[in-house]
């Protein structure tokens, strides 16, 4: 935006996609490429693995700590298991990027996104990453060499779900040709940023036009 006295409110850009299906390589090129936005940092009850270090890859806390900001009222969203370990999205940190102007990426699944848009409807933007086929899904997972053909299997059937879960999403981008997709995030990016609702002291730039005769 070429006016540098109005701010923009900053929006939470959610993205789903089957695993497999690129988000993450999308994710990577949109925070390297956009400037004001950043992704959000999960909590987890989890253990640390190798090389995650905190407050980068997670904020690792303990099942007492996770269930006290469950009852302070502290997460956008959650995921509370009696017998895995939890994750959840944290308020605070994402409410001080928002207030700053700043855009926040989450990655989650549907219902995450459901929870997320109970809480905070009018600043969420659901972005289904949408594989080009099931067909070069699968041939991803498989050259990806990360996983079981058990694990592949798995996936496979998740994906068949999460793409039937697309019609609840606010965009939908094809992810063929990986320049293409991150140009259409980009997009949507930018174009949120001058969404009237999300402009804040309107009223003082409509001052300052109409003076300027
Ligand atoms: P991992 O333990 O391998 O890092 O992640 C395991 C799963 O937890 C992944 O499917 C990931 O998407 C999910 N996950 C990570 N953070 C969150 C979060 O904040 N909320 C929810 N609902 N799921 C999460």
């Amino acid at each position: 935006m070429a006016d540098n006295q109005i701010k923009t409110r900053g929006t939470m850009f959610v993205f789903s996609g089957p695993s497999g299906g690129g988000k993450s390589s999308v994710i990577k090129r949109v925070l390297q490429e956009v400037k004001d936005i950043k992704i959000s940092i999960s909590v987890t009850t989890r253990d640390k693995r190798e090389g995650e270090v905190e407050g980068e890859d997670y904020y690792f806390v303990s099942d007492k700590k996770f269930k006290q900001m469950i009852k302070d009222d502290a997460f956008y969203e959650y995921v509370d298991s009696d017998f895995g370990s939890n994750y959840g999205t944290p308020k605070e940190p994402i409410n001080k990027m928002l207030a700053a102007g700043q855009d926040v990426i989450l990655d989650l699944d549907y219902p995450g996104v459901q929870q997320l848009r109970s809480l905070a409807g009018d600043r969420v933007k659901a972005i289904f990453l949408m594989p080009p086929s099931l067909k070069i899904l699968r041939e991803r997972l498989v050259n990806r060499g990360t996983d079981s053909a058990e694990v592949i299997e798995r996936r496979m059937s998740m994906a068949e779900k999460r793409i039937n879960e697309s019609v609840f999403y606010d965009y939908v981008v094809v992810n063929d040709i990986l320049d293409n997709a991150v140009e259409e995030v980009k997009a949507i990016v930018i174009a949120s940023r001058v969404e009237q609702k999300n402009l804040v002291g309107l009223d003082k730039m409509i001052k300052r036009v109409m003076k300027d005769k």
